[in-house]
Parts: C-alpha cells; sequence; structure tokens
C-alpha cells in the first residue's frame, strides 16, 4: 500500500506528540511543497494558474504568502530537524523551499501577455488544500472524535487524488457545472420572482438559497441511492472506512456533476450570481467539516444544521441507518420525508455494507460505467 510506503520513508517510531519535531516536521514538508508549486504559478501562468481565479489574485498579498510558506518551510524544517533523529521529513520541507527560492522565490515577475485557454487549476489546488488544511486539521487534532485514527489514515493518499481531480482540471469543472449555471440564469430566472426575492434581506434570501439547494440535494441524493445505476457512482463516496475533511472530496466526477447541476438549476429560478457565489462557499465548508473527524456537538443546534455526527451516520455500514440522513445541511428536512436517524452515540463502522468496489482513483473512476449489481 502507496500509505505505508510513505509512512516506512518519512515516519520513525518516536513520539508524535506537540514539540517532538513531528507536526513541525509535516508542516516542513507541506508548506515547502506549496511553496514550490506556488513558485512554478509564477514561472507559467499560462499553463498551470485558472484563467477564472488569476484575474482575480492580490499579487502583492500573493506573493507575501509565498515568502512567508518559503520561511516557515524552512523554520519548522531547522526546529524539527533539530528534535527528531529521523530528519527526511525535515529535510524535504527546507528542500522544497530552498528549491522554491533558488527558482526566484516570490519575486518572479509574471511576462507572459495571459489570455484564455486551457491551463490546470494548479493555483486553485494548492491554496484550497491550504485553506481546507488549516481550517480543518486542527480541528481534527485538537477535538477528534476518534483519536487513534490519525490525519495520516488508511488510503489518505487516494483522497489526495480526489482533491487533485476536482481541482487541477478546474477548467471541465466550471465549464460542466458554472458555466451552464451562469448562463441558464439568463434563460431560466423568472423575473418576477427574482424581484420579489432581491427585495428580502440579505440574509433571509441566503437561508432561502440554502433551503431550496437542500430540497433539490435530498431528492438527487434519494435518487443516487435508490437507482441502481447511479448507486454505483455514489457507491465511491460511501467507501470511506474512516471520515476526515479530505474523505469527503472522495466522489465520482458524474456523482458531483448530478449533484451540482441538480442544486444550481432550481436556485437559478429566483436567486442572484451573488447569492449562488455565497451558496457555493458555504457548500463548500460546510460539507467539508461534516466529514471531520471533530467530536463537539452543540445540542441545541444539532436539530437544525447538520453537524458531523448527523453525516457520519449516513456513512455508516450499520444496518439501521442505511439509506438515512439525505440532507446535507439541515435534517428538519429528513424528518418530513422520514429518512431521520439520529441516535445519541457515534456510529461504530463505516464505509460499504457487504460490497466491494475498485481500490484505486482509476478503477473506481471507470467501473460504474461497466456493468455491476448491487449486492445488500
Ligand atoms: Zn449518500
Ligand atoms: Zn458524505
Amino acid at each position: 500500500m502507496l500509505e505505508q510506503k510513505i509512512n516506512e520513508f518519512f515516519g520513525d517510531s518516536e513520539a508524535t506528540g506537540f514539540g517532538t519535531g513531528w507536526w513541525s516536521g509535516i508542516l516542513s514538508a507541506f508548506f515547502g511543497f506549496l511553496s514550490f508549486g506556488a513558485v512554478l504559478c509564477l514561472h507559467f501562468p499560462q499553463l498551470l494558474s485558472s484563467p477564472e481565479l488569476r484575474v482575480h489574485y492580490p499579487m502583492h498579498t500573493m506573493r507575501v504568502l509565498i515568502q512567508c510558506l518559503i520561511v516557515a518551510a524552512i523554520l519548522f524544517g531547522v526546529f524539527s530537524a533539530i528534535k527528531r533523529k529521523k530528519k527526511i521529513l525535515a529535510l524535504s520541507g527546507m528542500l522544497l523551499a530552498i528549491a522554491a527560492t533558488a527558482l526566484g522565490g516570490a519575486s518572479v515577475q509574471i511576462n507572459d501577455n495571459l489570455h484564455n485557454g486551457p491551463a490546470i487549476g494548479l493555483d486553485w489546488f494548492l491554496l484550497d488544500l491550504l485553506l481546507m488544511a488549516l481550517i480543518y486539521v486542527p480541528l481534527e487534532r485538537l477535538w477528534p472524535q476518534y483519536p487513534e485514527q490519525g490525519t495520516f489514515r488508511d488510503q489518505w493518499t487516494l483522497d489526495v487524488v480526489y482533491f487533485m481531480s476536482t481541482h487541477l482540471p478546474i477548467q471541465i469543472l466550471s465549464f460542466l457545472v458554472l458555466l451552464p449555471a451562469t448562463q441558464a440564469t439568463k434563460y431560466l430566472g423568472v423575473p418576477v420572482l427574482q424581484e420579489f426575492i432581491a427585495r428580502m434581506p440579505w440574509l433571509l434570501q441566503f437561508f432561502l438559497a440554502v433551503v431550496v439547494a437542500d430540497t433539490a440535494e435530498y431528492f438527487i441524493h434519494l435518487a443516487l441511492h435508490k437507482v441502481p445505476f447511479l448507486w454505483r457512482f455514489h457507491a465511491i463516496h460511501h467507501s470511506s472506512k474512516a471520515l476526515d475533511w479530505i474523505a469527503g472530496s472522495r466522489s465520482h466526477f458524474v456523482d458531483d456533476t448530478l449533484v451540482r447541476g441538480f442544486i444550481l438549476v432550481p436556485m437559478m429560478l429566483g436567486f442572484s450570481q451573488t447569492i449562488l457565489m455565497a451558496y457555493l462557499i458555504f457548500v463548500t465548508l460546510h460539507a467539508t467539516w461534516t466529514h471531520c473527524n471533530f467530536s463537539p456537538n452543540a445540542k441545541w443546534l444539532e436539530k437544525f444544521l447538520v453537524m458531523p455526527r448527523y453525516h457520519h451516520w449516513h456513512h455508516t455500514s450499520q444496518k439501521e441507518a442505511i439509506d438515512k440522513n439525505f440532507a446535507i445541511h439541515f435534517p428538519w428536512i429528513d424528518r418530513i420525508f422520514g429518512t431521520y436517524y439520529f441516535p445519541k452515540e457515534w456510529p461504530e463502522r463505516y464505509g460499504l455494507a457487504g460490497e466491494e468496489i475498485a481500490p484505486s482513483f482509476l478503477g473506481q473512476t471507470i467501473e460504474p460505467f461497466t456493468k455491476r449489481k448491487r449486492t445488500p
């Protein structure tokens, strides 16, 4: 297994708590990797940056960020190298940061005259990875529900590949989902409804948008479970045996496209572009959070808003909870349709019940298209 090889290469048998040089080694390697990738984006912006995003970058801030990543990779690397016997993690981080500096670091000038055209969204992958990891990994390390399940659990590399697969081809995704959506707003929008909604307070508009989105999501999610052909695609999302922030990324592109499309179409009838964008940001943050290995719970809130424990019950392989909890934002939508299941404790196990799927990203991408039966 790839994870085992990585563990053998970078890991050791020393303690991994705070102050042992373990996390500083991880941070050094992570920041080194990000800074090296970011400098590559500066060198080849036409090829490695997303046309949709590059026009919005505050370049001064981005350069400061790259410089900070380089400095942090070196500092954490030095600390980790002093603290730990095995120094490969620290050395990798420092080497990547030094390579980034040797390539010109944060001050590489962009000389190209950038134009639209095919590009890889490396910039979006690096930025979102940094942002999501900074938000969710500390939450999972500080308050985990399953402390023995580390950040680098089984199959984490598979989920990183899934994360890459939804970020690198950003143009394909935005072409498949966002572009038709924004174009369709012109045709689908119902002016009377749009004007009526636009007069409401912003917060109410947003709340209504989430209700509409989650209701639409409920039905497409139900179909993904109940229609055998669709389940083949959705089974991949349910194959994670351990849930955390990045496990939520494991999803077939057909599944993603269907869900996004199904949600956006009804929203385009009456909501503005700003509300649509606000919803896209909210769904990314909230959906990622509900997959987190995160224990704290607010009893008063969990009846109204999906918290991690609620969505974890959707992912269990325990018989009593199969085909329950389809809503991703509001549990009361499941109550209305009779698919609510929320006992006091957490589930004991996760994954598919009595079903096997291909282990690799490529296998999982192809397999649902070839014939296969769901065995209950
Ligand atoms: Zn599901
Ligand atoms: Zn999920």
